[in-house]
């Protein structure tokens, strides 16, 4: 693979132990969506169980719902990191992987080390209405 103009200043061994720690994280995270969904299903299964059977399961019943929501929003929130991390594998593929989807400059290799599927620079993120007033003007003129 050649390097194109595409990457401003990351170089391939950067990109690969940033591909590297992506696919570690996408690993984990659908380990533990995987386990979540498995545990919701189980807590399905005991509520069905103890709604039908025993009148002294309601206090546990009760639990398994608040349980389930609980694990619903944690499979969610995994399941979101796992299309996150893709999309940042899809970047680094695609040569635009460190570069800021705000002002297109670079994200710098310190902010993506420590978070890989940074879409930001740290002056566009920390800045919200900032940039985006300076966007808004700059794009009524084009
Ligand atoms: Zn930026």
């Amino acid at each position: 693979m050649t390097t194109t103009s595409a990457t401003p200043s990351l170089d391939g061994q950067f990109l690969g132990r940033q591909a590297d720690a992506l696919r570690r994280e996408r690993q984990a995270q659908s380990d533990l969506a995987a386990a979540l969904l498995e545990e919701i299903r189980t807590l399905n299964d005991d509520t069905a169980v103890s709604d039908s059977t025993a009148d002294d399961g309601f206090g546990e019943g009760t639990g398994s719902a608040v349980d389930q929501d609980r694990d619903r929003a944690l499979h969610a929130q995994a399941m979101t990191r796992v299309e996150e991390i893709d999309a940042a594998l899809r970047r680094i593929e695609a040569g635009t992987y460190g570069r800021c989807e705000v002002c297109g400059g670079a994200i710098g290799e310190a902010r993506l080390e420590a978070l890989p599927t940074a879409t930001q620079c740290v002056a566009c993120k920390a800045g919200g209405l900032a940039s985006r007033h300076r966007a808004g003007t700059g794009r009524h003129a084009a």
